[in-house]
């Protein structure tokens, strides 16, 4: 089989779904590796860092040649124009955002694997590009809080007297947050987490940061949160309000399986945060989890900078590069065998994180949107 990676097109996408490790372990099942040139500039990584892979200098050309295209975004309609039928396509495909990316690719009979549909299971941990992918998110978003904070993370003891250190509070700790807490810890501030789900006082505890009890537990299902009550809704926010009022830099992260993200932080509790004070929405891409974040932009409202940062994983595209092409690599193995391609659809790592194959929608929920 011959497997391709194209320069992603999407504006600010600087991944690129193949590593040189991974254009490796193809070549050693038997896989042929074509890349459009320039596949890894975004990343800097230019194409001479793969090793023993082809090198077409236009995308056309490349699709030409694909039994499988490795993808980031998900393909445009004239990527999909110029894949072969029946073809394999591989990548975040966001089945929500555009029926008509579904429709083409039900219509030009490509069997596409939308990675944001893979069961977090155990066994599908090394494939599970939303984890991956998170981790490098938590940790440039509290990269970005130092930045854009008038203040040091650590204490400091100088001969111009000691500065204290920042206090910093992470909202939400699953993957991300947990990431963000690891990385604000290492600055040195003094970092406090908080989540519904109360299994991460321990998680957050043995990162050397304090459980914030906000006297709010939303377990849901699939070990994920479930949206809260009004009334659950309210307590937390009240005793948040009255915390927030010391904090220096928030690092929102916080999500709930297939709702808009959370509103936590209302306009009245920025407003009373200190002077100086920083927000980093790591949600703003689904809306944010503080009333006032604008995706995309960074503002001050009130003496305090808040931040809505976009596609954080392609900030730090070597390793967020890396980790995906390995993911994806995991996926494809599952198939791959002494370089033939077959499809086991009683695997429920295939057959769940399948969108369309052979003229069909086969992810239920989208068929049923679509159809
Ligand atoms: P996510 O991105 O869906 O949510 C981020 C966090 O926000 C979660 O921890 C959630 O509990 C929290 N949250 C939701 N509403 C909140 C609110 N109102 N206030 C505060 N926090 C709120 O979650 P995720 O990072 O993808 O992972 C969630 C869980 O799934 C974690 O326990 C993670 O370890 C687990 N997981 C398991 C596997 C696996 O076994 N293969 C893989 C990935 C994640």
């Amino acid at each position: 089989v011959t497997v391709v990676a194209l320069r992603e097109r999407a504006p600010n996408e600087r991944r690129v779904a193949l590593s040189p490790e991974v254009a490796k372990k193809l070549k050693a099942l038997g896989a042929q590796v074509v890349i459009e040139a320039g596949a890894g500039s975004g990343a800097n990584q230019p194409d001479g860092i793969f090793p023993d892979v082809e090198v077409e200098a236009t995308a056309a050309a490349a699709l030409a040649r694909a039994d499988v295209l490795l993808a980031v975004q998900p393909p445009s309609l004239d990527t999909i124009a110029g894949l072969r039928e029946g073809s394999i396509v591989i990548g975040f495909m966001q089945p929500h955002a555009d029926p008509e990316r579904v429709k083409a690719l039900r219509d030009r009979k490509i069997t596409s694997f939308a990675m944001e549909l893979l069961p977090r299971t155990t066994r599908a941990q090394a494939m599970d590009v939303l984890s991956s992918q998170a981790g490098m998110a938590g940790y440039k978003a509290v990269l970005i809080a130092a930045e854009l904070s008038g203040k040091f993370f650590p204490m400091l003891t100088t001969a111009a007297g000691t500065i204290r250190p920042s206090k910093v509070l992470i909202v939400g700790a699953g993957v991300a947050g947990l990431q963000a807490i690891a990385t604000a810890r290492r600055l040195g501030a003094q970092v406090e987490g908080f989540d519904v789900r109360p299994e991460t006082r321990e998680q957050i505890e043995s990162l050397g940061a304090k459980f914030l009890d906000l006297g709010v537990s939303a377990a849901g299902s699939g070990g994920y949160a479930r949206e809260l009550t009004a009334e659950e809704r309210a307590e937390q926010q009240q005793r948040l309000a009255n915390h927030l009022k010391n904090i220096d830099a928030v690092v929102t992260t916080a999500a709930v399986p297939g709702r808009p993200a959370p509103k936590i932080l209302t306009a009245a509790m920025v407003e009373g945060m200190k002077p100086g004070a920083v927000v980093v929405d790591l949600a703003a891409e689904t809306g944010g989890n503080c009333e006032l974040t604008r995706p995309g932009e960074t503002f001050v409202h009130n003496a305090v900078t808040l931040a809505g940062p976009l596609n954080l994983p392609s900030m730090g595209a070597i390793h967020s590069s890396e980790m995906y092409a390995r993911n994806l690599f995991n996926f494809l193995a599952l198939s791959l065998n002494e370089g033939e391609l077959v499809l086991d659809w009683e695997d429920e790592l295939i057959a769940q994180t399948c969108l369309t194959h052979a003229g069909r929608i086969r992810h239920e929920a989208t068929r049923q949107k679509i159809e």
